[in-house]
């Protein structure tokens, strides 16, 4: 399938998970407080921002089933997808430029105004304007290979944004560029389809396109387009694309903006882009990710769990899932389920998942009949199955992340908690009570 945005506004819109938000709205604040009301049930469009003729749409994805079903899958067949694709890339399709939507508006040089944007403010502290939900495509100057990811955006004045540009791929280019002197060439690609931000956040090393993850999980090659001020490909659906450069030798204050952990991350000296060219489909849709939602949460945990659940298969065969927490912003705290066959092998499943993501904190263990995705059922292992002296471990000062405001400048300690069943105890102890033909009774039948 092709991954175009309005296909899946039109589907939410069938399925009756799209809210249309027809009064006035400021992009200051307001947008953002309807939308988080209406999230997890509904995404909404909005379709007067003050300040703007664009539309702006959030909440496109809002539970593990939508991220599925904009793919046209289940959420098990996309968890198998998407391990799959880590390892089998479908090169992309560049079609030429000329009669694309993308193209059929084109502001370059004094043209530009980020104004025209409707831009949000999210929440109470931010510094300013962001832009949430840019795909950022930047080429590796020596190999040509393209890198996307998501970052935040902050918007400085009429063509320059200022970044916070985490240690991964995207500043690991510019840092190169950088030391020769030289700006680094960016995309940002506004209003995308769900399967394209999913695939941004695949967990690979630096060297591998991110839409060539996409083009598998579409099941055909990611379309791009050249830009028109630099040598970038970006996805021919895109409602608007901002084409640019990360600015060497300057940075300037960015932030403070509120993050996925529910925290603001703070105001510091970051990296600025200069804007030199606009495109945008006629009546474009502008989308912003309202951060700490689940839209935003679930985007990261996808690709999390499939990279974690391929070392954790590595350190042991009798995983059966992993689960990574919202509680924790989708980010710090996983729960792995095994079915253990041998003393021990928990905590190497806790060693591998630790390995797979600086920013995992704490992991818990559990056994098969507990439901990972039950907040309740977890500590529920944990109060029952656990000795503190035995069962937990704690690695101290490892790396972790900077935006966890327990860290100590990125540096944070990792605890395994084993909550399974020890294999030398008699299981039958650990047995959860049930009452018998619980599961047959049809409340209907007893209720007038
Ligand atoms: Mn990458």
């Amino acid at each position: 399938m092709k991954p175009i945005l309005r296909d899946w506004l039109a589907e939410l819109d069938r399925q009756d998970l799209l809210r249309h938000i027809h009064r006035q709205v400021s992009p200051i604040n307001e947008l953002a407080a309807v939308g988080k009301k209406l999230e997890p049930a509904y995404g909404a469009i909005f379709e007067q921002v003050e300040g703007s003729d664009i539309p702006v749409v959030t909440g496109l994805v809002t539970s593990r089933d939508s991220i599925a079903h904009s793919m046209g899958m289940t959420y098990p067949e996309l968890m198998d997808r998407f391990t799959y694709a880590l390892n089998n890339l479908t090169p992309c399709r560049i079609v030429e430029g000329k009669g694309l939507a993308i193209k059929e508006n084109i502001l370059v040089g004094d043209q530009v105004d980020l104004g025209l944007l409707p831009a949000c403010v999210h929440h109470e502290k931010d510094g300013g304007r962001y832009l949430t939900a840019a795909l950022c495509i930047t080429k590796d100057p020596a190999t040509g290979i393209r890198n996307v990811a998501i970052h935040r955006h902050e918007v400085r004045d009429r063509n320059h944004l200022g970044a916070l540009l985490l240690p991964r791929h995207t500043n690991q280019l510019f840092v190169q560029a950088e030391a020769a002197g030289r700006p680094l060439e960016i995309a940002l690609a506004i209003g995308v389809h769900p399967s394209l931000l999913l695939a941004s956040q695949a967990t690979t090393q630096l060297g591998v396109d991110e839409f060539e993850i996409g083009g598998t999980l579409l099941g055909e090659p990611v379309e791009l387009a050249k830009c028109e001020t630099v040598d970038i490909e970006v996805p021919v659906e895109s409602e608007i694309i901002l084409e640019g450069k990360i600015l060497p030798n300057i940075r300037e204050d960015e932030g403070p903006f509120g993050e996925y952990p529910r925290t603001y991350g703070p105001k510091a000296p970051r990296h600025v882009i200069e804007i030199t060219a606009v495109t945008y489909r006629s009546r474009p849709v502008y989308h912003t990710i309202i951060p700490a939602t689940m839209e935003h949460l679930l985007l990261g945990a996808i690709s999390r769990e499939a990279t974690m659940m391929q070392l954790l298969r590595q350190a042991t065969p009798n995983v059966k899932n992993v689960h990574i927490t919202p509680a924790s912003g989708c980010r710090y705290h996983a729960v792995i389920q095994l079915d253990q066959k041998h003393e021990g092998e928990a905590k190497n499943a806790m060693f591998a998942a630790f390995a797979s993501s600086t920013e995992i904190k704490h992991v818990v263990a559990v056994d098969p009949d507990i439901d990972i995705y039950d907040p309740q059922d977890v500590e529920w292992a944990i109060a029952n199955r656990v000795q503190a002296a035995k069962d937990v471990f704690i690695i101290s000062n490892a790396m972790g992340n900077k935006l966890d405001p327990s860290s100590r400048n990125g540096a944070s300690d990792k605890m395994g908690i084993d909550a399974t069943i020890p294999m030398t105890e008699d299981r039958e102890r650990f047995q959860k009570i049930r009452i018998t033909g619980f599961d047959a009774i049809d409340l209907k039948d007893y209720l007038d």
